[in-house]
């Protein structure tokens, strides 16, 4: 007899600016799911899969540790929770399925509106708020800026007027949010879409075939879209 194939995982952002897009695409693959409220995993009916609906903080460490199959994610959350477990000497594996065409952000640098800003040097010696700390330090790193970074998880954008910070590193789609804070946007420092990844190792036949059956459609729900 046949070794029956566990269900595939698939980690989305519960709810939040992915959230929408997310469910949508699936169901624009033909998955059938039944997502009640306040459930942490919902089965896919026609097909042997579970949706798994956390923070989307947590959706690349689930696939990074095996936890989960797929997830879908914010680049900017993944490549920082990628270099800190790169420091924390974690597994930082995983591959990248799909790029998709939702989730459009960049994270940015701003300043005051009213600071005469001349380039990354007007960073030298200054203090910077943001949620992404490690993407903040490779960027002054490469540009060769010393500036201190103080982490805050949110409310990033109040952070000058509060007085705890010279300037911030957050994301930005319209910047009415800066403007609203007295703020301008002086630097982009990374250009982010959501992607679907994988993680490594993933060898159950079934499995990959379910993947292989997917993917297509997901290429062609974005040609639709295009
Ligand atoms: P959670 O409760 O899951 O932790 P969150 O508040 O951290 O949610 P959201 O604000 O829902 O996250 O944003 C999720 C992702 O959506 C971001 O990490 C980013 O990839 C993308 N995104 C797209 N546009 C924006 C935007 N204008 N501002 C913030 N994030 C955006
Ligand atoms: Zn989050």
């Amino acid at each position: 007899p046949a070794i029956e194939s566990k269900r595939l995982r698939i980690a989305m952002q519960k709810s939040g600016r992915l959230s929408v897009d997310s469910q949508a695409l699936f169901s624009s693959c033909g998955l059938k799911i039944n997502l009640r409220e306040q459930r942490l995993i919902a089965h896919v009916e026609n097909m042997p899969i579970d949706i798994l609906r956390v923070r989307d903080d947590d959706i690349p460490g689930l696939v990074m540790d095996g936890v989960c199959d797929l997830g879908i994610i914010g680049e900017n959350v993944l490549e920082e929770v990628s270099l800190q477990r790169q420091l924390d000497q974690e597994n930082f594996d995983y591959e990248v399925l799909a790029r998709l065409d939702f989730g459009g952000c960049r994270l940015s640098i701003a300043v005051p509106q009213e600071e005469n800003y001349q380039g990354v040097q007007s960073l030298d010696g200054k203090t910077i708020a943001t949620t992404y700390p490690r993407l903040l330090a490779r960027f002054l790193k490469q540009q060769g800026v010393n500036a201190r970074i103080v982490m805050l998880t949110g409310s990033v954008e109040v952070a000058p007027r509060a007085g705890l910070a010279d300037a911030i590193c957050d994301l930005v789609s319209t910047g009415a949010t800066l403007e609203a804070n007295g703020l301008k946007e002086a630097e982009v420092i990374y250009r982010s879409k959501a992607v679907l990844i994988q993680r490594k190792g993933l060898t159950d036949a079934g499995q990959l075939k379910l993947i292989r059956k997917l993917m297509p459609r997901i290429q062609g729900v974005m040609q639709a879209n295009e």
